[in-house]
């Protein structure tokens, strides 16, 4: 696909050119549908400015607690070079269809959940999809597989703003999404970022999310800021934004997450970004 540098060379194919400047930028509608068996009333995006601060973790987070309130949740594991939606819930199947749809895995909680690890023979193997494919194939997540009546989809999406990640946005129906940070992060370049790239697709940003935040002492509760104070607030002021919460150091994450259990762990931090998706 042809990247449009500036105006001169510009062939007015507006999708996948990641200009947000050029000027002559149309306001296309390249929004896909889901398959008209499938029903999604509320779709997050999870974003991040970079790998590893906790995107995929707070993606699953969020679905278990949703589910755990009884709604139907399900998660598109978006993150194509990253996958860990599968491995977080205990999924090893592979995916499967009949030629019309494709079935997505269903974690023991009942959430529906499709990832790139489903399609890999072996989970180890790199995806070595270029990037028109690896759209082109989370795109197919949306609309080929098979949705059944979801309340809230949660899209671990990549991380940054370059091509894929593009696509996503303009291509699947966000109602809003939820931006991850740790406070190790540039946070106020990140949020800039993702924020720009939302309004530009007109997609609502429902806050941020710290995660990383702080260590909670065992023995008397205080919390201690290894990373220093972070810079999260006045990032969110910056840019009308809240601070959905603060979710902190804790190895039960990252032994839920290799467990394959996640969806049995509960973090009180994670609640109140759960209140504010319900209201939405
Ligand atoms: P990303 O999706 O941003 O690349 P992940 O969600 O995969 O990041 O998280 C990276 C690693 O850090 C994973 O092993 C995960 O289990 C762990 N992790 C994430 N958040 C926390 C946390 N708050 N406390 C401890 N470990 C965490």
């Amino acid at each position: 696909m042809s990247e449009n540098k500036n105006a001169e060379n510009c062939n007015h194919v507006c999708e996948g050119c990641s200009v947000a400047d050029c000027g002559s930028r149309r306001p296309v509608n390249m929004k896909i549908e889901p398959n008209e068996l499938s029903s999604i009333k509320k779709i997050i995006g999870v974003v991040s400015g970079k790998g590893g601060v906790g995107k995929s973790f707070v993606t699953s987070m969020l679905a278990a607690e949703m589910q755990r309130r009884g709604y139907r949740t399900a998660v598109l594991d978006g993150d194509i070079t990253g996958p860990s939606q599968a491995k977080a819930f205990g999924i090893s199947e592979r995916a499967s269809g009949n030629g019309q749809v494709i079935f997505p895995a269903v974690t023991k909680n009942g959430i529906q959940v499709i990832s790139t690890n489903m399609l890999l023979d072996d989970e180890e193997q790199p995806v070595i999809w270029r990037g028109p494919m690896a759209a082109g194939i989370l795109k197919q997540f949306y609309q080929d597989v098979y949705w059944n009546d979801v309340d809230y989809m949660f899209v671990d999406m990549p991380p940054g703003t370059g091509d894929i990640p593009l696509t996503l946005f303009q291509s699947i129906p966000l109602d809003g999404i939820v931006v991850v940070t740790s406070p190790q992060e540039l946070v106020s370049m990140v949020v800039g970022k993702a924020i720009n790239m939302a309004d530009m697709m007109n997609i609502k940003v429902l806050g941020l999310i710290e995660n990383m935040s702080y260590v909670e002492c065992p023995k008397c509760g205080e919390k201690i800021y290894v990373f220093g104070q972070s810079h999260i607030e006045e990032a969110a002021e910056k840019h009308g934004l809240s601070v959905m919460t603060r979710i902190p150091l804790d190895p039960r994450i990252s032994e839920a997450s290799d467990a394959g259990s996640i969806e049995d762990l509960q973090i009180e931090a994670v609640k109140p970004a759960a209140d504010l998706i319900e209201k939405l």
